[in-house]
């Protein structure tokens, strides 16, 4: 059986940034379902926002994060955040980390929708990617030894206390233990949800389903990001900093329709409100050639002389070419929304305790909550380094000053034989089928506009999909590399997900930040100024509870722009 003081779980950049801290005190493994320079995070383009200019301010980077969050962050909470932020820049610089620097040396910022200040840092469009590496260089040289393709499939936790993991092993076909006195989840979001989506196909949502079941409490999960501009066929995402440097977004007509909704910021505004403009104009017939998409245009800043576009942008220019055919430099790009971050999560607080006694979550899989009703471009990549490294230090100390908790053998048999009897199901349900029938139906009903009727037929939808589950044949009876049983577990996870943000959604009688009611469509702050917090009953039902928002310096105001 394998024994450590603290597990990681997830090898993006909260866990990689946690298992660094966390081997100063404990002895440390870090488990990931895929090799961890796959994570999702790599495929961040953008940057991160962090104040390091003398002109800039962390009240600054507060106010606008709070407001851009539809005054549901948690204002202690986004202090930290900002207050923190530059030192997590700097740790990355120190590991010899190459972002853009300007011609006198200093970091290169630019900005990002939502934001009153250029305080984005950036490494051209591959800043996921550069960071991931640098990180992953630096676990190298620290002793955490490493799990790739570990996939936990079971927190097994006892009167909210934290006893250990049952992994699936793929390599080796395996249900192995791992015994840990505490354990960290940081598995990314669950994108996959949707059929329109930015994340990748494994982004399935295991750590908040896993968390759910073992006691924890999911928060704000009915708001979810829609990110504005995402490649027309493939959804492949095309980075907010192409507005950042001045592009333009048009319809039909040819006209910068921004200029109409928030003539203030144009296509800067934050990313529920540019994304509900695109669909509008998608639906009042103002789409390109009548379909689904708008155009984004950054050839005109080539053109121009302003940047040379494939050097600012290289990543977006191999997507445009590879993926539509497109030179960015002088033909513009079909864009549209798809679904892009879960602002909810894992209800955590900045040191990612949980509630739960040694069980720890952070990165996108952890709602602490600092983004609120709507993330701002550039705060996630921060969010994960930010209590990734707080979360590291505050585990490792847990780790240190506590004994190994003892196993609770009943439950590691029951989940043997729950797998054990999925792998002999022989059902005519497929896991692709329903897979792509609740993407289908989350992505027409639980969307950007959302009301009544299409949030209640989703729910109905979703429970029944959830009764085919048992009848659900696997068909690969090995044991070694078995990703159709992966596959099923991750549906699970999915069906389960999705009733859980529909549910919010539905409850959710207002209009704020993402979450958009048409039959709701004002904010509500006298009854909803709160969080929404789900747990799972020992009867297995869902529960829905509040938690009040907490409020510091700013008061919650009308969000114009
Ligand atoms: C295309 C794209 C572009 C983005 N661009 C930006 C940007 O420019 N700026 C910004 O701030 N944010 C951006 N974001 C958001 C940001 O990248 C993510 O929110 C952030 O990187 C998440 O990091 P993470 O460590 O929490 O999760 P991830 O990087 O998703 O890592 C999750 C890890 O968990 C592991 N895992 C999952 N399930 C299991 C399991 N059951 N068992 C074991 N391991 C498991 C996976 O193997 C993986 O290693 C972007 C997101 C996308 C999708």
């Amino acid at each position: 059986m394998l024994s450590y003081d603290v597990v990681i779980i997830g090898g993006g950049l909260a866990g990689m940034r946690a298992a660094i801290e966390a081997a100063k005190y404990a002895r440390v493994a870090l488990l990931s379902k895929v090799y961890p320079t796959r994570s999702h995070s790599g495929a961040a383009q953008g940057g991160l926002n962090v104040v390091i200019n003398e002109n800039d301010s962390w009240q600054s980077h507060m106010f606008d994060t709070v407001k851009g969050s539809d005054y549901l962050a948690d204002q202690d909470a986004v202090e930290t955040f900002c207050k923190e932020a530059p030192q997590a820049m700097y740790d990355l610089d120190h590991m010899g980390l190459i972002f853009d620097r300007t011609e006198d040396g200093h970091l290169d910022q630019k900005f990002t929708g939502g934001a009153t200040f250029p305080r984005n840092c950036f490494g051209g469009d591959l800043s996921g990617h550069k960071i991931l590496h640098t990180l992953y260089e630096q676990l190298l040289k620290s002793n955490v030894t490493i799990h790739n393709e570990f996939t936990v499939i079971k927190v097994l936790t006892e009167e909210k206390a934290f006893q250990g993991l049952m992994v699936y092993d793929l390599k080796h076909g395996q249900i192995e233990v791992v015994r840990a006195k505490a354990a960290l989840m940081a598995t990314g979001g669950y994108g996959q949800v949707f059929l329109r989506t930015t994340n990748d196909a494994i982004n399935t949502g295991d750590g908040m389903a896993l968390a759910l079941r073992a006691g924890a409490s999911l928060q704000d999960m009915e708001f979810v990001q829609f990110h504005p501009t995402t490649l027309f066929g493939s959804n492949l995402l095309v980075s907010e900093t192409l507005r950042g440097d001045g592009g333009w977004l048009l319809n039909s007509d040819g006209e910068r329709f921004m200029s109409r909704y928030v003539p203030t910021k144009m296509e800067l505004s934050p990313r529920d409100i540019v994304s509900r403009c695109i669909q509008s104009e998608i639906r009042e017939g103002r789409g390109i050639d009548g379909e689904d998409y708008v155009h984004l245009d950054v050839a005109h800043l080539h053109q121009s002389g302003t940047f040379d576009i494939m050097k600012r942008f290289p990543q977006v220019s191999v997507i445009a070419e590879k993926f539509a055919g497109i030179d960015i430099s002088k033909q513009r790009l079909p864009v549209q929304p798809a679904q892009h971050y879960s602002m909810g999560g894992i209800m955590a607080n900045v040191d990612g305790e949980t509630g739960i006694k040694g069980f720890f979550a952070a990165g996108e899989c952890a709602c602490v909550s600092i983004h609120g009703a709507n993330r701002l471009g550039g705060n996630s990549l921060i969010d994960a380094l930010v209590f990734g490294k707080r979360t590291g230090i505050s585990i490792g100390q847990y780790a240190a000053e506590n004994t190994m908790p003892t196993l609770n053998n009943e439950q590691q048999q029951q989940e043997r034989q729950r797998i054990a009897s999925i792998m002999d199901r022989s059902g005519q349900e497929s896991t692709p089928h329903i897979r792509k029938e609740l993407q289908t139906l989350m992505s027409a009903d639980v969307g950007i506009y959302r009301d009544e009727e299409s949030l209640s037929n989703a729910l109905s939808t979703i429970r029944q999909l959830k009764r085919k589950l048992p009848n659900v044949g696997i068909k690969d009876k090995s044991q070694v590399f078995n990703t159709d049983l992966l596959g099923y577990l991750e549906l699970e996870y999915l069906v389960e997900l999705s009733e859980i943000i529909t549910l919010g959604a539905l409850k959710r009688r207002e209009s704020r930040g993402s979450h958009f009611r048409k039959d709701y469509p004002e904010r509500h702050d006298e009854e909803w100024l709160k969080h929404t917090l789900v747990s799972l009953q020992k009867d297995g039902e869902l529960m829905i509870d509040h938690k009040p928002v907490s409020i510091t310096d700013l008061t919650p105001a009308e969000r114009t722009y």
